[in-house]
């Protein structure tokens, strides 16, 4: 029970890591706010509450959070984690594709970040783990929106925890190498094989062993963290 009683709220959580973390997180005692652009494709587990949250949209952030708070009277956990991923090069990107990924993957965390702090501010504590990438600190060519906004969320984290850590709350950012979800299920699988084979395991992972890392960085076990980068990722960086 490395989470009872806290009052966590989880993004893109129908789905992959958000998915496995919302059940991890359920099963260590936190009540769970699961939620996603769309409503969850299987039922939850015992614990988890399913709400609609479209990442990109102030009006839903709002709505989900002080929802929460009616209810519960506060929000302990943040994990930003609803993203989507892009691999055109520099040269074939879009204006509008670009802005698509800025808008899911890098405004959505930026307020997710200023909702949850607004409340955190008055609890003084609080966790906010965002998810960025192994892309957001190491480049391969192409997906240069991708490498964009993960890198970004790499360095908001950062500044969130300087600016907030005389209020109780931490922030750090969690990097995923290659994880099997539907999100790289649905790639290409010469890229997906090209990457796992550049992985010093030989292997993706799997959404558990992302979760697992979420769990520490949301727990008080991980109270003298913050403004830190988890890499889970198989050994990739090290390299
Ligand atoms: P996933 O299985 O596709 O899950 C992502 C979830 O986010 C989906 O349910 C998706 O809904 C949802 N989503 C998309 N747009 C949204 C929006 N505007 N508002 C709210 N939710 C939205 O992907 P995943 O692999 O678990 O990825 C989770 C996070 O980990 C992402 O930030 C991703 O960049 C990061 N990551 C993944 C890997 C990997 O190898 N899998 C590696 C590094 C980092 P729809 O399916 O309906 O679009």
């Amino acid at each position: 029970m490395r989470l009872q009683e806290k009052i966590v709220l989880i993004t893109g959580a129908a789905s992959g890591i958000g998915q496995a973390t919302a059940e991890l997180f359920a099963g260590e005692g936190a009540t769970v706010f699961a939620s996603d652009v769309t409503p969850p494709r299987q039922p939850h587990a015992n614990g988890i509450e399913a709400m609609t949250l479209d990442v990109t949209s102030e009006g839903d952030w709002k709505t989900a959070v002080d929802g929460i708070v009616d209810k519960t009277g506060r929000l302990d956990v943040l994990i930003n984690n609803a993203g989507i991923i892009a691999y055109e090069p520099l040269h074939e990107l879009g204006l509008d594709a670009w802005h698509r990924m800025i808008a899911i993957d890098q405004t959505g965390v930026f307020l997710g970040m200023r909702e949850a702090v607004r409340i955190m501010r008055r609890q003084k504590s609080g966790s906010i783990v965002n998810i960025s990438s192994i892309w957001g600190s190491a480049a391969v060519a192409g997906a240069h929106s991708y490498h964009a906004v993960k890198g970004a969320v790499r360095n908001m984290s950062k500044n969130a925890a300087m600016t907030y850590v005389g209020d109780g709350i931490r922030v750090n950012s969690l990097h995923p190498g290659f994880i099997h979800t539907p999100l790289t299920d649905a790639q290409a699988p010469d890229l997906n094989d090209a990457v796992i084979a550049a992985t010093p395991m030989k292997r993706g992972g799997r959404p558990i062993e992302i979760a697992y890392g979420c769990l520490f960085l949301a727990s008080d076990e991980s109270s003298f963290i913050t403004g830190t980068e988890l890499v889970i990722d198989g050994g990739y960086l090290a390299q």
